[in-house]
């Protein structure tokens, strides 16, 4: 299977999971991963659920993580949910060469879909230039990640160690895209076959996506969940996560969801494609990646 680009359906629709590439987390940079993924975790139940999933967490010295962005072809509108990190790492911005590889050029997006504003969601949002990279997209994000990135409100609210990066990206790559974006506050319809779902908490405006056709959906996560033990404990949250207790009250919702539905699920960090079911387990559920082999 490649590691750059995968091919799946949901109902009509022709899906392709991208990838941008991927970033290694690591001290000095980062806190171990075991500290941040599951920030909150007790030692115990944190070292036996590493054990499952062949991790220590004392040996576990680094996360590398993909970046996995989506391209739905609805007949009607060719949308690009997330940008990917750009050039945050020479090991990220494998985006625009990946489309092109798939015979997609930036003009021909007409939709790009922010799920929120880290840099490795919006780092492709422009180009070299400073320009819209997908200059005939209508881009579109939840408003209060938008205010929040926009209006000062971001300077203020956010850790020291982070700031710097955040701010820098955010500067970067949301008011050159201005006029080309719509901003939603309600769970709406954004394309036909897209539907905006509220998923706060790791922002303060973080959007999920009910992807549908033909009785068939995608749940489009995003960052609800880092890990996939995120599943099983779902009240352990991340270094990163702005509010941890709405990231617990949506992780749930979402994951409910999933499950009810039977529904495919994408997480952007999860091992490449990012693809799996939720299945229900005990209180908590657990992530089954789909078979991609072939
Ligand atoms: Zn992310």
């Amino acid at each position: 299977m490649s590691t750059e680009t995968f091919r799946f359906e949901i109902g009509k629709l022709e899906l392709r999971a991208v990838s941008d590439g991927m970033l290694t987390y690591a001290p000095p940079t980062f806190p171990p991963p075991a500290t941040l993924l599951f920030a909150n975790a007790p030692t115990e139940p944190l070292e036996e659920a590493l054990v499952e999933h062949n991790l220590e967490s004392e040996k576990w010295l680094e996360w590398t993580s993909p970046y996995i962005c989506l391209v739905v072809n609805t007949g009607d509108h060719l949308v690009l949910v997330d940008t990917g990190a750009g050039g945050l790492a020479p090991t990220t911005g494998r985006l625009l060469p990946n489309l092109k590889a798939e015979g997609i050029a930036p003009v021909d997006i007409d939709t790009v879909i922010l799920t929120h504003g880290h840099p490795d969601h919006i780092g492709g949002n422009t180009d070299a230039e400073g320009k819209p990279a997908f200059p005939n997209a209508r881009y579109v994000m939840w408003k209060d990640e938008w205010d929040f990135w926009t209006s000062g409100q971001a300077e203020q609210r956010l850790d020291e160690h982070v700031r710097e990066v955040l701010l820098k990206f955010a500067h970067e790559n949301l008011p050159p895209i201005q006029g080309q974006v719509d901003l939603c506050d309600r769970e709406t319809e954004i394309v036909p076959c897209i539907r905006a779902v509220a998923a706060p908490g790791h922002t303060p405006g973080h959007m999920a996506l009910e992807i549908s056709s033909e009785g068939k959906q995608l749940l489009c996560i995003s960052d609800v969940a880092l890990h996939p033990i995120h599943l099983e404990q779902p009240e352990w949250y991340a270094v990163v996560d702005f509010a941890p207790e709405q990231v617990v009250a949506t992780r749930r919702r979402l994951l409910s969801m999933a499950a009810a539905q039977k529904a495919l699920a994408l997480a952007f960090h999860f091992p490449f494609p990012g693809l799996g079911r939720v299945l229900q387990k005990g209180e908590g559920w657990q992530w089954q990646p789909m078979e991609t082999t072939g």
